[in-house]
This record gives structure tokens, sequence and C-alpha cells, in this order.
């Protein structure tokens, strides 16, 4: 085995923590406020060479970093939907002041209006 790894080695500690070698490699940190980095408690087992556990297995975090981007990629699309409404809703209201207040639809309008069809 290579080196043993140092987990939570700070000013204070600069020795740190040297691994256990039959736990996971991930260096997690606690919740409380200046938590030190700690070598994760659980036993090892997944990933590549057997060295991380269920949770910090290389494959599963991405997997799970993918459905974030999946989740936050549908959010996204579902806003620009919403936007794309907000803009129509703004080009009806401006329509309708301008017919009110023209009593015609102006060339430049019907431009604009056409710019936002292609933009879709
Ligand atoms: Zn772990």
């Amino acid at each position: 085995m290579d080196k043993p790894r140092i987990y939570g080695s700070w000013a204070g500690n600069p020795q740190g923590h040297k691994e256990d070698p039959s736990k996971c490699i991930e260096s997690v940190l606690g919740n409380e406020r200046g938590a030190i980095a700690h070598q994760c408690d659980r036993k090892r087992g997944h990933g590549a060479d057997g060295l991380y556990c269920k949770q910090h297995d290389p494959e599963v975090a991405k997997a799970r970093r993918a459905a974030i981007q999946k989740k936050y990629n549908d959010k996204w699309a579902e806003k620009q939907k919403t936007w794309d409404l907000e803009k129509l809703r703004k080009v009806i209201c401006d329509l309708a002041k301008e017919v009110v207040k023209t009593g015609m639809i102006s060339e430049e309008f019907i431009a604009s209006v056409k710019e936002l069809q292609q933009s879709e």
C-alpha cells in the first residue's frame, strides 16, 4: 500500500490523523462550525479498488451529480417557458396599448413580433 493518507492536518495538529485502511478514503467535514476534515467513518469496499464506502463511490457520486444537473436543467427549461409566457404577455399588453393609443399597429411593432417568433 502507498503511504497512508493524512486527514485533518492543520496548524494545531500538523500530523493530522492517519488513514484507517478499513474505512472509506473520502475526506469529510463534520457539521460543526470550524470542522476539521476527517476520514469517512464508513467501511470501504466500493468504487475503484474498493477504497470507498457506498455513498462515496465515485460512480455513485457521479450519478448523483448527473441527477442534480438534470433536475437543474429541467427547472431551467421550465423557467424559460415562464419567461416566454411573460414575454408574450408583455407583447400583447404593448400591442393593446399601441392600438388604443394610435388606432393602428406600426410596422415597427410587427417587426418586433416577427423577431420574437423567429427566436423560438
Ligand atoms: Zn465514505
